[in-house]
């Protein structure tokens, strides 16, 4: 009989998840369909994963004694919001695995380290700076161009912490809008369309991506993700093997998201990598209903040392997101045949805030 792999986590075992928002939520329901059970910490009381899972702790990211107690419940840590402490991970990792490793926080959290670390990978991203002061940030300007896009180094997300600069005379204005924070001046791309590959991979790196998604923002929120993007082939090829070599230079296991601008058209197409994101993401939505396997069954799969299967589009799709009170007309969305609804279950309808998706499926097409 061959040997058991001993580092494949059986049905039954339990996944702690830092962070409780719907992805979390997601996720937890897609462990939940393999026989894992589930334990979600997140300081939120108001948390949608926390609807969806075997045990909840209500308590700090650097709250040590709740860590600590959390970490004896369960067989492995992953986490569903890349802004967790890294502390908060690394010192999980004392007593447990945690997947991917916090070292990789360390890299997505920080916009410098992030762009430095994706170029050293041999990919292209739009010119930046490291700016700490107004004066830096003109300094800055004068070589990248304007205009140029200010973006804090931490704790950005959803458009939060950016100003662009169109001319000299905006500097303070957009420095003093960032909260005059360490940050990177990046040139404005003038894209054609926005892009994401997700990817999956496994401990034994093995690694699986599905179909590229074209993104569309809206006030910098994800709108809809449409698959397939309308993009060649060449540039989907190069899409997926961008996000391939991010996997791989990170050693990561689970789920990862590569966000990328088009610049250009038909043969004139080029890539640019915006930002990775270390978790499952909003951009892989879709999956839930056009696939066979879920972006949130593959990552659990990958952490949990199950095979991983390739994932298989069955039809076209358009994820939309359901901001604020769009979430109201839920039985408008329910009663059409080919739309999928997702509510995240959460109270408060407030502007903006991502409250389900829908899939609609578009029948006809397939990958
Ligand atoms: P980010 O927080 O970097 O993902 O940016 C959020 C959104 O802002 C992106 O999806 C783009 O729509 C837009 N954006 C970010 N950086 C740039 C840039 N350098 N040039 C033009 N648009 C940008």
């Amino acid at each position: 009989m061959p040997e058991p792999d001993r580092r494949t986590l059986p049905p039954g075992s339990v996944i702690g998840i830092l962070g409780g928002g719907q992805l979390g939520r997601m996720l937890s329901l897609a462990a939940s369909k393999l026989g894992f059970k589930t334990h979600v910490y997140c300081p939120d009381p108001d948390s949608p994963a926390f609807h969806v899972t075997d045990r909840r702790s209500l308590a700090a990211y650097d709250d040590a004694v709740a860590l600590a107690a959390f970490a004896k419940t369960v067989d492995i840590v992953t986490y569903e919001f890349e802004n967790v402490p890294a502390e908060t991970a690394a010192a999980l990792v004392a007593h447990v695995p945690v997947e991917p490793k916090p070292s990789i926080l360390e890299t997505t959290q920080d916009r410098y380290a992030e762009k430095s670390f994706i170029r050293r990978q041999g990919l292209s991203v739009a010119e930046f700076d490291a700016v700490s002061s107004a004066a830096e940030v003109e300094a800055a300007a004068a070589r990248i161009g304007y205009p140029c896009v200010l973006k804090t180094r931490r704790f950005g997300y959803d458009g939060k912490g950016q100003a662009v600069v169109d001319h000299p005379s905006g500097i303070a204005r957009a420095w003093l809008e960032i909260g005059g924070k360490p940050a990177i001046a990046e040139a404005f791309v003038r894209f054609s369309r926005e892009i994401s590959v997700i990817v999956a991979r496994g401990r034994d790196g093995t690694m699986r991506t599905f179909d590229i998604a074209e993104n569309r923002h809206e006030r910098h929120i994800l709108r809809t993700s449409t698959v397939p993007a309308a993009i060649g082939a060449a540039t989907a090829k190069a899409a997926r093997e961008a996000g391939l070599a991010v996997a791989q230079a990170f050693d990561y296991v689970g789920v990862l998201a590569v966000e990328m601008f088009v610049v250009g058209d038909g043969a004139a197409e080029t890539l640019l990598v915006n930002e990775i994101a270390p978790r499952v993401h909003n951009s892989g939505h879709w999956t839930e209903d056009a696939c066979q396997i879920s972006q949130f069954e593959l990552h659990v799969r990958a952490i949990a040392g199950w095979p991983l299967p390739v994932p298989r589009r069955h039809c076209d799709v358009e994820m939309t997101n359901l901001l604020g009170a769009e979430v109201l007309d839920y039985a408008s969305f329910a009663a059409k045949p080919d739309v999928v609804v997702h509510l995240y279950g959460k109270s408060e309808p407030r502007p903006g805030r991502k409250m389900g998706h829908i899939n609609r499926l578009i029948p006809g097409g397939s990958s």
